[in-house]
Parts: C-alpha cells; sequence; structure tokens
C-alpha cells in the first residue's frame, strides 16, 4: 500500500479523569493515580483498528496554583506507566482557568484542532470520549460524535447531548467500533 503524506488518520479524543483514570480533583501527586481496570484493553482494540489516541484534559489546578507544570508531568509518567504498552499517540492539556475566555479549555475545541494539524487527523471518522457535559460540548464544537462514560462525574452530566451513553470506557469503545464508517 502507498502512503502518501496527505493520509489522515481517524482519532478518539479521550479525556483523562474520570474516563480513564479515578478523578481525584485537582491530581498534582503520582501516588494519587490510579487508571482504570480494563481501560489498557479497550484502548488496544481501538489502536488497532487504526485509531490515533489523543488525550485532551483540562488541569486549571496549574493555573489555579494547586500543582506545578512539573507536578502534572509527574502524574502524566504515572498515568502513561500504569496504562502501558505506547498506547497514547499525544496529551494536550490546558492550564487555563474556567474565566479565562479560552480557546483551548474545554468545552472551547482548541486542543481537537491543534491535535488535528499536528497528527493529520480525519475529525469526521473520530470520536470523543469524556464523563462531563464540557468534553461532550467539546466534541461537538470540533464537529466529531461523542460519547459520555458514567464513570467519573458522568453520572451527573444528565442529557447534555452526547450521541451515546456508555457505562465506561469498556462499553465506549464497544460502541465505537460498532458505529465506525
Ligand atoms: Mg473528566
Amino acid at each position: 500500500m502507498t502512503v502518501s503524506s496527505s493520509e489522515t488518520h481517524p482519532a478518539v479524543f479521550l479525556d483523562r479523569d474520570g474516563t480513564l483514570m479515578r478523578d481525584v480533583d485537582y491530581c498534582g501527586d503520582p501516588g494519587l493515580v490510579e487508571v482504570f481496570a480494563g481501560a489498557a484493553s479497550a484502548l488496544r482494540q481501538l489502536k488497532s483498528s487504526g485509531y490515533k489516541l489523543i488525550v485532551i484534559t483540562n488541569q486549571s489546578g496549574i493555573g489555579r496554583g494547586y500543582f506545578t507544570e512539573d507536578e502534572y508531568r509527574a502524574v502524566e509518567q504515572e498515568f502513561l506507566r500504569q496504562l502501558g504498552g505506547d498506547l497514547i499517540d499525544a496529551t494536550f492539556y490546558c492550564a487555563d482557568l474556567p474565566d479565562a475566555n479560552s480557546s483551548r479549555r474545554k468545552p472551547a475545541p482548541g486542543m481537537i484542532l491543534e491535535a488535528e494539524r499536528a497528527h493529520h487527523l480525519d475529525l469526521a471518522r473520530s470520536y470523543f470520549i469524556g464523563d462531563k457535559t464540557s468534553d461532550i460540548e467539546c466534541g461537538r464544537n470540533a464537529g466529531v460524535r461523542t460519547i459520555l462514560v458514567q464513570t467519573g462525574y458522568g453520572a451527573l452530566a444528565g442529557d447534555c447531548g452526547a450521541d451515546w451513553t456508555a457505562r465506561d470506557l469498556t462499553e465506549a469503545v464497544a460502541i465505537i467500533l460498532r458505529t465506525s464508517r
């Protein structure tokens, strides 16, 4: 098969806290990182189906001064270590405060659009999985299909306009594999 430089890839954009790992509210300590059981095998299925896996995470704990950028990176390292196997292609994070009028902080689509350019992604074939209304709005603002998971804060999100609701990441991945085009 010839691979041209204009080839694009479908992606699954993933919220981190409450979707891939336990949400402890402003995690600045690697010792508190707890990746959900089943997350790695679910992501492996997506990867072998050709999806780029991109984490999109609001980290206003940095902007609020709760933890430093270095502490954020230490948490990120531990998160990737527990997940294992080079599953995540890239992570985009936003330190902005909620009132910052940010083009990047979810629900704004800025981080997805950066990822689209950097990784040659096809948003029309892509999905966003997250546990908050802001995740679903972010996906919709970028024009990707959305799945609300009921882990983390997902049970509180109510009817937030997601295309699908799933019990957890494993069920969300099953939805993607069933509906991909
Ligand atoms: Mg979350």
